[in-house]
């Protein structure tokens, strides 16, 4: 015996039969069954035709589609050859009622596809209900309303489009100011980057100045410690007297000293020749700068003052050079150099001597110029001479230490008389 398959119309796939379906053809009414079994056969019976499925309801408003459909059906298995035609439209009649009734659709669908679909129109219903539930909220507040609310809301919108012109007018505005205002700021900012720069410059120049400014108050200072010094320097020449301070003129027993030169020899004293030729530089020396103190000049000799090659030279004649040095083996005429020397030498010390008197000045020895003698007017015998010749070395020693006596007389006046005030 064989059986009728069909096909989803959603999976394609052959629907699962059910013990009712499938024993169709063997219950009463079955597509099997005599005329007289069940209503729904007596109802496919009277449609007759080919339109075995309009059994559906009357009401569907697309039977036509469902029996093209069921016409499409394909019929599964051998069809057994003792039914006829009719009995196969009765069967099919019958499982299309069947599906009809069961599922509410027009044509076979599986189980799945059947879920599927009442999933589908559940979601469309419920879409449906909230469209539903929206319009009628809709109708509610979105009636027709009055003439003054109308007018209201005109007046509304009229201030409000006035107040968007004002405020796009207000944009425009806003916006030239904003491009004004960068346009400055541009301009700002350049200023400020002249204004860094000369600030820079401003800085380096005033660091210049300060480190010049330092260093123009060390000089000063140091200007300063030197002036203090200058005249603390001055302070101490003011009170000091030039010749005192120069020349120290003393006594070494019978021997005079200048300068720690001894002028003058003993036997039992022997002074180096060197040493006496230094001791009449320095005497020398003493009596230039004291008759350029007064502004004396020498008649007939010309002072020269060089340590120990000291000389004079004569103002007379060929201008002869008298040393004031020896080396001991001066010559033994009368008139040898060296005596001349000392002779002139006493010439000048006379002049000055003179020339200081006027002034107040007492020596404590006279000085005979022509004989070469310094006298003591304490003693009228006792005339020393300055000559080498015929004499001897204590009368020439004791001749030159009264020299220098009267030298450090006429030293002390004129450090007295003309020491600056
Ligand atoms: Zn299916």
């Amino acid at each position: 015996m064989s059986s009728m398959r069909f096909l989803c119309q959603h999976c394609h796939q052959p629907l699962k039969s059910r013990q009712t379906l499938d024993t169709l053809s063997l219950v009463p009414g079955g597509p099997g069954a005599t005329q007289e079994d069940g209503g729904n056969s007596k109802e496919l019976a009277a449609s007759q035709g080919a339109q075995a499925s309009a059994s559906s309801s009357p009401s569907e408003p697309n039977s036509s589609k469902s029996q093209e459909r069921v016409k499409s059906f394909t019929l599964l298995g051998d069809c057994i050859s003792v039914k006829t035609l009719d009995s196969i439209q009765k069967t099919c009649a019958y499982i299309f009622d069947a599906l009809s009734d069961l599922e509410g659709v027009d044509h076979p669908l599986c189980e799945e596809c059947t879920h599927c679909l009442l999933e589908q129109l559940d979601t469309q219903l419920a879409s449906a209900q909230r469209d539903c539930q929206t319009y009628q909220r809709c109708l509610e507040f979105g009636g027709p309303r009055s003439g003054d609310e109308s007018s209201t809301l005109e007046a509304q919108l009229q201030d409000l489009m006035a107040e968007e012109d004002r405020l796009v007018q207000e944009l425009e505005h806003l916006g030239r100011s904003q491009a004004e205002v960068a346009a400055h700021l541009s301009s700002a900012q350049a200023k400020t980057a002249e204004l860094v720069q000369q600030k820079k410059q401003h800085l380096k120049d005033f660091r210049a100045s300060q480190w010049q400014q330092q260093e123009l108050l060390d000089e000063l200072s140091s200007l300063d410690n030197r002036l203090m010094y200058a005249q603390h320097q001055i302070r101490q020449l003011r009170t000091t007297d030039i010749f005192n301070a120069t020349f120290e003129i003393s006594e070494d027993g019978p021997v005079g000293v200048i300068n720690s030169f001894r002028l003058g020899r003993l036997p039992r004293i022997p002074v180096g020749w060197n040493e006496i030729n230094a001791a009449w530089g320095q005497a020398a020396l003493l009596l230039l700068a004291l008759s350029n103190a007064v502004g004396l000049q020498f008649q007939r000799y010309h002072l020269v003052a060089c340590g120990s090659r000291s000389y004079l030279k004569s103002r007379i004649g060929e201008g002869e050079e008298l040393p004031l040095a020896s080396d001991g083996r001066q010559n033994v005429f009368l008139n040898n150099k060296f005596d001349r020397a000392m002779l002139a030498f006493l010439d000048c010390l006379q002049q000055f001597q003179q020339a200081a008197r006027r002034g107040g000045l007492c020596v404590p020895y006279e000085v005979h110029t022509k004989e070469g003698f310094l006298g003591d007017p304490a003693d009228p015998e006792g005339y020393c001479s300055v000559r080498t010749h015929l004499n001897t070395e204590e009368q020439w020693t004791t001749a030159l230490r009264r020299m220098l006596s009267n030298l450090k007389f006429c030293m002390e006046w004129v450090s007295e008389r003309y020491r600056p005030k």
